[in-house]
């Protein structure tokens, strides 16, 4: 199985080397990530400049590993590009969860969703991170396992891995889709210069059975996705409503 490894922490987090080595136990790894941090760049791809595709400073055990000035969607696209048959995009382990509506700023997911894109499966992988480096020694089993069964599942296709620090089992959930704040925090830089911290505090409790009250209960979060987007309840009731429309 061909696995490649990217995320949007950038080449030198210790999310990717932990991620990588567990995935070459289920085949031939090469690490293709963003040169520098890309976190919240979302799905965005770089078409208004060339990308570069450099062998990383970084080594990995026994895997080739590059770098590329651009985000975790490029890396994707350029990585899948020059290494054909690629069987599978991992992506992470992220340092910071993404659960609930933060799927919508994901680099992490990004990545995956762009593996989709191209007719790859994409799996994503994320930790909470506070103030400390999350322990990824002690997540090391839990993320191999979660491998193991979802590399297997010829269903999963596009999915979201959201890991506790102390994991007590594993649930399948949805998306937790709550509003947040959105609040813009102003500082001064020490050139006295005013500037913004955009802040995502969620506003509600999160609903049961989703990825957040998963992750809250301390169980690893396994989130199906599509990217259908499509409204499928609206559509259905807006194609009742406008009926008249179908005969133009
Ligand atoms: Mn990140």
């Amino acid at each position: 199985m061909r696995i490649l490894v990217t995320n949007d922490d950038g080449i030198y987090s210790p999310g990717i080397s932990t991620l990588a080595n567990i995935a070459s136990k289920f085949g031939e790894v090469r690490v293709v990530a963003p040169d520098v941090e890309q976190s919240s760049m979302g799905h965005a791809i770089t078409a208004s400049r060339p990308l570069f595709f450099k062998k990383s400073p970084v080594t990995f055990e026994n895997m080739d590993a590059y770098r590329v000035n651009g985000t975790p969607a490029d890396c994707v696209a350029l990585g899948t590009h020059l290494w054909s048959k690629t069987d599978v995009v991992l992506s992470g382990v992220n340092m910071g969860a993404n659960l609930g509506n933060s799927m919508w700023h994901s680099g992490t997911l990004a990545a995956a969703k762009q593996a989709v894109l191209l007719g790859i499966k994409g799996i994503a992988l994320s930790t909470p991170a506070g103030t400390s480096e999350p322990d990824f020694e002690t997540l090391k089993p839990f993320i191999e396992e979660t491998l193991n069964m979802l590399l297997k599942d010829p269903e999963a296709c596009l999915i979201n891995v959201n890991f506790p620090p102390h994991p007590k089992g594993t649930l399948w959930t949805r998306q937790s889709v709550r509003q947040y704040d959105g609040k813009v925090v102003p500082g001064t830089d020490p050139m006295g210069r005013k500037h913004y911290w955009f802040t995502v505090v969620p506003l509600e409790q999160a609903e049961e059975g989703t990825d957040r009250w998963a992750v809250e209960r301390d169980y690893i979060s396994i989130t199906p996705l599509r990217l259908d987007l499509t409204d499928e309840r609206q559509l259905s009731k807006e194609l009742t409503k406008h009926m008249n429309m179908k005969s133009i």
